[in-house]
């Protein structure tokens, strides 16, 4: 195994991704403790665990989580082929009759989004019944049928032999801004007053991380994903919200060496299109990490990162495979000092903040070809 942090590679380019089980058992236990008492969890481990690594991310929750959530039917395949029998939730149901055959033969739970998958599922013959999630539109306007038809749709599905059970489910748009969740559980129970009869599912991360802990409020099922990997849904920036502040450890960090210095005098500019002028003589370290390893070419100047555990600062635009950075102030800093983009030491939410973006774009971001590494 490579040695961290000063060669993050054993050769070749010295970028590096690297995964702690520990933290992301941890932060699943997090959420965990926070879900109503005998409440279900499911794991979100969509797009590729969101660019952490499906099966390795699977297999470092499966003991905090009641099951998992993903939308790629080829994810749900390989969660099964490893021997995962937990209920899987299918996040965006299915696109096509067909898929409804594999879907039940892999034991999996799908969203119900409109009304005319539950035609098609009335149709259907399947190897055995399917539990499912009738998903309703409370305000979000993405997914969900109405709340006018949503009563007569669950009856409906209480009815088919094709339904093993039904949960009531609705997706929060605001859970993490100031609106919050009240006004669409207020629509939800207005339109459908004994809906909380029902077994739901509400709550995402921020509104786990929100609370109150109760069932009304985050239903009996809840979908915690960003908090699983460390990140604050709020961001770097609200206070008491910080990922650290909710208990959140990281866990993926990026990490890279210095592959060049450059000395340069007062008025020289650096990177493509000259974007930041140097105002003094300085020192001006050379990152081997870019664009196309999934840093944000958007980052702004003040983007925070790490050389030899201290910070500094972006210099110049991103370019597709390097980066650059201030260490003038750095008499320690060298050919191959060790240097971290994000993670373990620098909230990847600040560095999300910095970039007009938030972690999850960054996650799953992070290109093929930056060599990966699970760790503890
Ligand atoms: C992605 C997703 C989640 C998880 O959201 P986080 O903000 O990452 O916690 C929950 N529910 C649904 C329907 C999703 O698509």
């Amino acid at each position: 195994m490579p040695q961290l942090p000063h060669s993050p590679a054993a050769d070749g380019r010295p970028l590096v991704a690297s995964f702690s089980r520990t933290a992301l058992a941890h932060n699943g236990q997090r959420a965990r403790k926070l879900t109503p008492p005998g409440g279900q969890v499911l794991g979100v481990i969509k797009a590729d665990a969101y660019g952490h690594g499906l099966l390795e991310s699977a297999a470092a929750i499966k003991d905090s989580v009641d099951g998992f959530a993903v939308l790629e039917l080829a994810a749900a395949r390989q969660l099964r082929e490893h021997g995962l029998d937990a209920p899987i939730l299918m996040l965006e149901g299915f696109y096509g009759a067909a898929e409804l055959t594999e879907f039940a033969a892999l034991a999996l739970t799908t969203v119900l989004h409109r009304l005319d998958q539950i035609d098609v599922l009335a149709r259907a013959t399947l190897v055995q019944p399917m539990p499912v999630f009738l998903k309703l539109n409370s305000g979000m306007n993405r997914l969900g049928i109405t709340l006018a038809d949503a009563r007569s749709a669950y009856e409906r599905l209480q009815s088919l032999s094709q339904v093993a059970s039904v949960t009531v489910m609705t997706h929060f748009a605001d859970a993490d801004n100031a609106r919050g969740t009240g006004w669409q559980l207020a629509r939800l129970t207005q339109a459908w007053p004994d809906v909380m009869t029902a077994r739901t599912s509400f709550a995402n991360s921020a509104a786990l991380l929100s609370g109150p802990a109760t069932r009304d409020a985050l239903g009996d099922v809840v979908r915690p994903g960003i908090m699983l990997y460390g990140a604050s849904p709020w961001g770097a920036s609200v206070p008491g919200k910080t990922a650290t502040e909710l208990d959140l450890r990281p866990v993926m960090t990026l990490r890279s060496e210095l592959i060049a210095i450059q000395d340069i005098q007062a008025g020289e500019r650096v990177g493509y299109g000259g974007t930041f002028t140097a105002d003094r003589p300085m020192r001006i370290g050379v990152v081997a990490c870019g664009y196309a390893d999934g840093y944000p070419r958007h980052a702004t100047n003040q983007t925070p990162i790490l050389v030899e555990g201290e910070r500094t600062t972006l210099t110049g635009r991103v370019s597709m495979d390097r980066l650059c950075c201030d260490v003038s102030d750095f008499p320690k800093a060298r050919v191959g000092s060790p240097v971290t983009l994000w993670g373990n030491g620098l909230p990847v939410d600040e560095v999300a903040d910095s970039s007009g973006t938030i972690s999850y774009e960054l996650f799953c971001a992070l290109a093929p070809r930056v060599p990966r590494l699970w760790q503890d």
